[in-house]
């Protein structure tokens, strides 16, 4: 069986002696490890990478594409085989290092934008280490286990959604009244509107990881999907249609409803929320984020630590000194005592 995918090879090599190039995140550039010549990336400046598309289920690019597991390829420059697996995009020859970049031609290819990456593999590196070495109530160790791993840059799928929220709610809550409690129930209408929520489309990244090293998203940023720019880098599609998307991101979706609808309620000492939502104007982007990834073991658990490849945030997964934690709990505890002791000596003396 061979890969019936258009391949990016040839040019990700050097126009002026034929080495091979990657992205270069400093300069933006194509940058040539044999001579060093660094080479613009042109994209198509017709493809609008910001653009949003209506959700409609019917369309055939809100679907997930089909593709085999397995996708061999013959490198055009040495003749070895290189396999594409799962949803990787980008790989490197094992033979002769020449990054491979896979430009399928499904439907929903052309939705796909990418934010590139600017932070360098240095930069990242040293966050993650210095991220692992500034860990409360860590193990001793963990430092040195973080500093050891190298980290990974890779191109992760997310989706941004947006609707519009008409919300019919019924929140209850508690009022006092002299020393009785009494419930009370108050019911409302808000209209309201999500505005690109971010959702992770890869086991490589969770929420509360997007949540750690993602603060803004400026989809300004984005630019239509160029080869150049994953080479050397690996990179995965999504893995998921865009209705697997929407429901991943239901939960999410769920707590920010809540709680706007507590603000909009106007009431404190709420109890229980209850809603319904007409959602409208669903539109969503299939996008590609740089991330840096750290992966490693403690206590035989895999953990990672991850450094956004936009502007060097870090964030990552971390086990506790239970014995340091216990520390800590018994000076709190004794602070208490000492306090609690002065007071008392001052209040007898
Ligand atoms: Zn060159
Ligand atoms: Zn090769």
């Amino acid at each position: 069986m061979t890969n019936d995918t258009p391949i990016a090879q040839a040019n990700l090599q050097c126009t002026k002696c034929a080495g091979q190039c990657t992205f270069d995140p400093a300069m933006g550039l194509l940058l040539c490890g044999s001579c060093g010549t660094g080479h613009f990336i042109v994209v198509d400046g017709a493809v609008d990478a910001a653009a949003e598309q209506h959700y409609h289920p019917d369309l055939p690019h809100t679907e997930q594409p089909k593709f085999s597991p397995d996708r061999p390829y013959q490198c055009q420059t040495c003749g070895g085989e290189v396999v594409f697996q799962g949803q990787s995009i980008s790989e490197n020859c094992p033979y002769c290092n020449g990054a491979l970049v896979e430009c399928p031609r499904d439907e929903s290819y052309p939705t796909l934008g990418l934010i590139p990456f600017a932070v360098t593999r240095q930069t990242a590196q040293s966050q993650v280490t210095a991220w692992g070495a500034a860990r409360w109530a860590a193990p001793s160790d963990l430092g040195g286990i973080i500093a050891k791993g190298n980290v990974a840059g890779i191109y992760v799928p997310f989706w941004t959604f947006d609707s519009q929220e008409a919300v019919d709610y019924i929140v209850r809550y508690k009022v006092k009244s002299g020393d009785k409690t009494y419930y009370r129930s108050k019911k409302g209408f808000m209209r309201t509107f999500f505005d690109d929520l971010l959702v992770p489309a890869s086991p490589h990244v969770t929420p509360l990881i997007r949540d750690g090293i993602l603060h803004e998203f400026n989809p300004e940023t984005l630019r239509p999907f160029e080869a150049a720019y994953l080479a050397g880098f690996a990179a995965e599609r999504h893995h998921q249609s865009v209705r697997e998307g929407l429901a991943a991101n239901a939960q999410d979706k769920d707590i920010l409803l809540r709680n706007r609808i507590k603000r909009h309620s106007g009431k404190t000492r709420i109890t229980s929320v209850s809603y319904k939502t007409d959602t409208t104007g669903l539109k969503y982007r299939r996008i590609l984020l740089p991330v840096w990834i750290l992966h490693y073991t403690y206590n035989g658990k895999s953990m990672k630590v991850v450094t956004c490849g936009i502007h060097g945030r870090t964030f990552g997964e971390r086990p506790f000194s239970m014995a340091k934690l216990f520390g800590m709990a018994a000076a709190l505890a004794a602070a208490a005592t000492a306090v609690g002791f002065f007071w008392g000596a001052a209040q007898i003396f």
